[in-house]
């Protein structure tokens, strides 16, 4: 073997930030602030900050490797904090505010973060879980002086009064590829959450694997209202491959709701966006009361959980904008796969595309995917078969933060995803449901996704979930819980002849139980292990 003779530089996060600064130095990041007004500033402003956020960690006296956590909304100053941070190599902790309290403390407390900077929202709540986290030293605002706040909360610093004290000369190090740049915990939705540790390289190989044509196909003349939230899964990596491609970045602050979103894509012109169904349910329901439109929008990812069918036809055929649906999971980077047509595809017409785009979508280079049934026997790629999914690459983990055991992964590196799939003979990945929430009738799986979708697709349902409820006969059938439309009085036996027009007979759910709400978990997906426990001393009524 010879070697080869190219260079070998470490991939840091750094090299990021560097690069936007030097070649796109007027490009904007737009942020709605916490305090009100807009910001805007380009990527030249962001990496001189970022340099004093670096400056800022020696003054606090984080070292590498210590972990630093962030409880912020998407805006500016969570951004230099992203590269500030973990271009200093120390370790970035992006706390989801949306966690039970015992919860928050717990992953603060498991990730032994030495500091907070939090938003002006979440000072009640780190005031009211305080106590509960000994490790923490200090707390940074991120504030300016004149909105400082009255706090209990001890050792208190301003994050603008930080950064105009700390120089702005700054050589970021270089140093092993492989360190850790930040955390997130996934929501833990059974048992504690778990630390998912990535490091400098995957972050960087993420950015650039989710840039390419068959991924986001980001470029310089994009201008992306960054929805899903820096503080879920590095923001699905678009806090890195924004400024990687020169790409115009626009963050929404706590203003989630369709008018504030909607104003924004109109006065940023922009031509991207990424988010979880139930923000784009809250944008469409916007658009059709309203009557605005989406001129300047090309494309929405939505990820995180199925899109419903409607969804995408009120998008693509209502505003002319194309839906790329994904997914993935924190374990995950978060890019697993994403749904593009193939050019085949592309001359069918659109109805036959339907079934298509409900899928997952095709991995992108750097991460593969398979599925496997109960032997671990690999399954075919018909479109028919469907096993457990399992992904391995550059950007999948491989265990959990403190985890002795760290055996998520076998011993070829495939980790196990949880969820259930097809996969066709395009390649096509269809998520047929999460293994333990998929419906065991008389030796038959029913798929609980499958049937949620076409639930919702009725326009008088809002939302809907459905669950395995134990059956003498079965073992298991299906019950919808859903949420109907104000002033709507569509009853049981309507919108179960409804599903029954798509599905066998055998799949159509025994019960409807329409409630005011169903429970979300902190990512904003249906909790369903509390539905469940909400629904302990159902009966079907046939039983
Ligand atoms: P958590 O695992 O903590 O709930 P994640 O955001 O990591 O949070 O969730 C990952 C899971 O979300 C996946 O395993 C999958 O079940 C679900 N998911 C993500 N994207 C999709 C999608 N497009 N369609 C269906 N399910 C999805």
């Amino acid at each position: 073997m010879i070697h080869g003779l190219m260079q070998q530089q470490p991939l840091m996060i750094s090299s990021i930030i560097e690069f936007a600064e030097r070649w796109f130095p007027k490009v904007e990041v737009v942020s709605r602030s916490v305090e009100g007004p807009i910001h805007r500033y380009t990527y030249k402003d962001m990496g001189r900050r970022a340099r004093q956020v670096a400056n800022v960690m020696q003054t606090l006296g984080i070292n590498a490797g210590d972990r630093v956590a962030t409880l912020a909304w998407n805006g500016y100053r969570h951004l230099e904090l992203y590269y500030g941070v973990s271009g200093s190599g120390a370790v970035l902790h992006t706390v989801n505010p949306r966690l039970f309290k015992e919860q928050l403390a717990y992953v603060i407390n498991h990730a032994g973060d030495r500091v907070v900077f939090l938003d002006l929202t979440f000072v009640p709540l780190l005031e009211s879980v305080a106590d509960e986290l000994p490790n923490v030293e200090k707390y940074v605002i991120l504030t300016d002086r004149e909105h400082m706040p009255e706090t209990s909360l001890a050792n208190v610093h301003c994050y603008e009064e930080l950064l105009e004290a700390a120089d702005s000369h700054y050589q970021w190090p270089t140093f092993d590829e492989n360190a850790a740049s930040s955390i997130c915990y996934t929501s833990g939705t059974t048992g504690n959450p778990k630390g998912v540790v990535y490091s400098h390289r995957s972050t960087l190989i993420h950015a650039l694997g989710s840039s390419i044509p068959n991924g986001l196909s980001l470029s310089g003349n994009d201008s992306i209202l960054l929805v899903v939230p820096q503080f879920h899964v590095n923001s699905w990596g678009v806090s890195y491959a924004a400024p990687m491609n020169g790409c115009k970045l626009v963050l929404p602050g706590p203003a989630m709701d369709g008018a504030s979103l909607h104003e924004l894509m109109d006065s940023e012109r922009c031509t991207l966006s990424l988010a979880v169904p139930t923000v784009w349910m809250m944008l469409t329901g916007f658009l059709r009361e309203s009557g605005e439109t989406l001129p300047h929008m090309k494309r929405v990812v939505i990820g995180g959980s199925a899109v419903p069918e409607a969804m995408i036809r009120s998008f693509e055929t209502d505003y002319d904008v194309e839906v790329i649906h994904a997914w993935g999971m924190t374990e995950t980077s978060p890019l697993g796969t994403l749904n593009f047509l193939m050019p085949h595809l592309r001359d069918l017409d659109y109805e036959e595309q339907m079934p298509i785009k409900l899928k997952q979508g095709k991995s992108v280079f750097g991460i593969d995917i398979r599925i496997v049934d109960d032997e671990n026997n690999v399954l075919p790629h018909d479109g028919v078969a469907f096993g457990r999914l399992q992904a391995r690459g550059h950007w999948v983990t491989s265990g959990y933060y403190g985890d002795e055991n760290n055996d998520v992964v076998d011993s070829d590196g495939w980790f196990e995803t949880g969820d259930v799939a097809t996969i066709d003979e395009d390649g096509y990945m269809m998520i047929t449901d999460r293994t333990k929430d998929v419906i065991k009738s008389g030796g038959e799986w029913i798929s609980s996704i499958a049937l949620e979708n076409i639930a919702v697709g009725h326009p008088d349902i809002t939302e809907a979930a459905v669950i395995a409820m134990p059956h003498p006969k079965w073992d298991e059938r299906p019950l919808v819980v859903a949420v109907k439309n104000h002033n709507s009085n569509i009853d049981r036996e309507s919108l179960l002849s409804y599903i029954g027009e798509s599905v066998a007979k055998w799949q159509v759910p025994n019960d409807v139980v329409f409630v005011d709400e169903l429970p979300h978990g902190a990512t904003g997906k249906l909790n369903k292990l509390k539905l469940r426990e909400d629904f302990n001393d159902y009966c079907f009524p046939d039983t």
